[in-house]
């Protein structure tokens, strides 16, 4: 995006790219639907960047859903707005999509250098180090690099196959470049689950229920986060799904500052706590717990699974005590899943690294963009918009720091 925006104002734009083909990640992306932008109204939409709204909100609100909606048109992909207000490019893939923006750009005299990998800054010379890479770009004598501007956009360091390997991180600490460290974000949390447990419900789904965080900032206190409604997976190591990611920044800082930390879930999220007792209370003779939650409650084999879990197969007698632990079941998460396998990464290039237009203070000329800086947010479309906003803010930033700085040459 920052080179369609460079070459659209008539710069000379060259990517380098380390993988043999461009947009990897992108495509990943859209092997479930391309998820572009949400339509909910921006003041609420730039409320999903947390504490980083703020340094967020002039990038977001000069290249907005609206605008990414229509550069999906201008490549020839009208978008809809899904049942949950995320939108969507109508073919729902990024090969569609990638294929006719790659064509533009080539189209503008974009130069694509795919298999060249930038390793660093030449320590005497300030110089941008790329190699065209074989197999050990590490070990082929690298070019040096002088260009006017230069825009980074090295992703975070999840799937890693895709080339977004966070290898970039040692070399801006080299020079002093304040990077937060990179952690999963919109990832899966892990679970000490019970043999038994997982070899019965492992990739069971756990549809409409909603979810909490609870943190304990101070022992004996307890608070508890947002509630989040959706569904959530059982996998082997733990769980995932929508509202487990959207609930992860609270669960992921709790894990940090205390090792572990509990999630509570409301299993029947449409019924009170009354209304579960009173259907409790028509138990029928002889009638087994199984059945009974099944008949009055409508409990699926996995969320009944999950209260034996974690009652260590002991559940409560009456109905009262039955009805609150429905509605409020505690499951222990011991820590996130691995980086690689997370959907996004927080941490990254501190804001205060950067100027208002994204370029690295302690290199002029040099700016950055996408999921590299310290932000995150969660799955809903907040990922490719912001990543899509800060790539044209720092390709704007750059276009308006040239011409401050060669005033005679634009
Ligand atoms: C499974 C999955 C599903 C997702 N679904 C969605 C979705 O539906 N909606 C959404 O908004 N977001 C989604 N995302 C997130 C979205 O794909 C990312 O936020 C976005 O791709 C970030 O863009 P980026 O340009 O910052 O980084 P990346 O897309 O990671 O691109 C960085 C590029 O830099 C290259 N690179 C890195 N280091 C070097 C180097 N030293 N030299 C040369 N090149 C280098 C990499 O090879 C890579 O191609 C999803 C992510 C995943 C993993």
């Amino acid at each position: 995006m920052a080179a369609e925006v460079l070459a659209r104002a008539g710069a000379s734009v060259t990517v380098y790219e380390q993988m043999p083909s461009m947009g990897r990640k992108f495509l990943i992306a859209g092997r479930g639907g391309l998820n572009i932008t949400h339509s909910e109204p921006l003041e609420q939409f730039l409320t999903r960047y947390g504490d980083k709204s703020a340094a967020l909100g002039p990038s977001v609100s000069a290249f907005p859903p609206a605008a990414v909606e229509a550069w999906c048109e201008d490549l020839s992909q009208k978008s809809f707005v899904g049942s949950s207000g995320r939108v969507f490019p109508l073919g729902f893939r990024a090969t569609e999509l990638l294929r006719s923006w790659l064509a533009g750009l080539e189209g503008l005299g974009v130069r694509l250098l795919t298999s060249h990998r930038w390793l660093g800054w030449d320590r005497a010379t300030g110089a941008l180090l790329v190699a065209a890479n074989e197999k050990n770009s590490d070990q082929v004598e690298p070019q040096q690099l002088f260009p006017d501007i230069t825009v980074m956009s090295l992703g975070g360091g999840s799937w890693q196959r895709t080339g977004s390997d966070g290898r970039w991180v040692p070399k801006f600490q080299e020079i002093g470049i304040n990077v937060h460290k990179l952690r999963p974000a919109n990832s899966g949390f892990l679970v000490d689950w019970t043999a038994e447990f997982i070899s019965k419900f492992e990739g069971m789904p756990l549809k409409n229920v909603s979810v909490q965080a609870r943190g304990n900032p101070v022992p004996g206190e307890i608070v508890l986060g947002e509630t989040v409604r959706g569904e959530m997976m059982i996998s082997a190591e733990g769980i995932e799904g929508g509202c487990v990611y959207a609930v992860g920044r609270e669960l992921r800082a709790a894990c940090d500052a205390q090792g572990n930390t509990t999630m509570m879930i409301d299993l029947r999220p449409d019924l009170s706590r009354e209304q579960v007792e009173q259907r409790l209370n028509t138990a029928r003779p002889k009638e087994s717990t199984s059945t009974l939650l099944r008949r009055t409650v409508g409990l699926p084999a996995v969320a009944i699974g999950l209260l034996r879990e974690a009652t260590k197969n002991v559940l409560p007698r009456q109905a009262s005590d039955m009805a609150e632990l429905i509605k409020s079941l505690p499951l222990q998460v011991l820590a996130t899943e691995e980086l690689d396998r997370a959907i996004s990464t927080a941490g990254g290039v501190a804001f205060e690294e950067l100027d208002h237009r994204f370029m690295l203070l302690r290199r002029p000329g040099v700016f950055v963009a996408g999921e590299m800086i310290d932000w995150e947010a969660p799955t809903g479309g907040y990922l490719l918009q912001a990543t899509l906003s800060t790539a044209v803010a720092a390709a704007n930033g750059a276009l308006s720091w040239w011409e401050e700085e060669h005033p005679t040459e634009m």
